[in-house]
């Protein structure tokens, strides 16, 4: 499950910036994830709180911010954003898009004491 080395690469982030920053506890951590990134929501939570036991994330909450699938729509010749790879270009209906982004796996920020 690669959820899990996910986890513990984030949780290797923290710890770094606890050290950094000088904090001992985390409350939060939001994520942004684009849709591409292939990652289970439901594993990485599971993978979260197995992966943060004893350590200093350790009941932290796991906030989860699901990002578009950014493209270039090429009739249009302009930057927009679809809920997933095959859909049209919501202004023209083409579907001559290419994906620039979606695939987006990184803490947003934490709340920390
Ligand atoms: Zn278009």
């Amino acid at each position: 499950m690669h959820e899990m080395s996910i986890c513990e690469s984030i949780v290797s982030v923290i710890e770094r910036q606890a050290v950094a920053q000088s904090f001992s506890r985390v409350n939060l951590v939001r994520l942004e994830i684009g849709p591409l990134a292939g990652v289970e929501l439901q594993a990485l939570r599971f993978s979260f709180d197995v992966v943060t036991r004893g350590g200093i994330a350790e009941n932290a909450r796991l906030e989860v911010i699901e990002m578009p699938v950014a493209g270039w729509c090429m009739p249009c010749a302009k930057p927009v954003t679809v809920a997933e790879r095959y859909d049209p270009c919501p202004d023209c209906g083409s579907y001559q898009i290419q994906i620039t982004g979606g695939e987006e796996l990184r803490i947003k920020d934490m709340e920390v004491d």
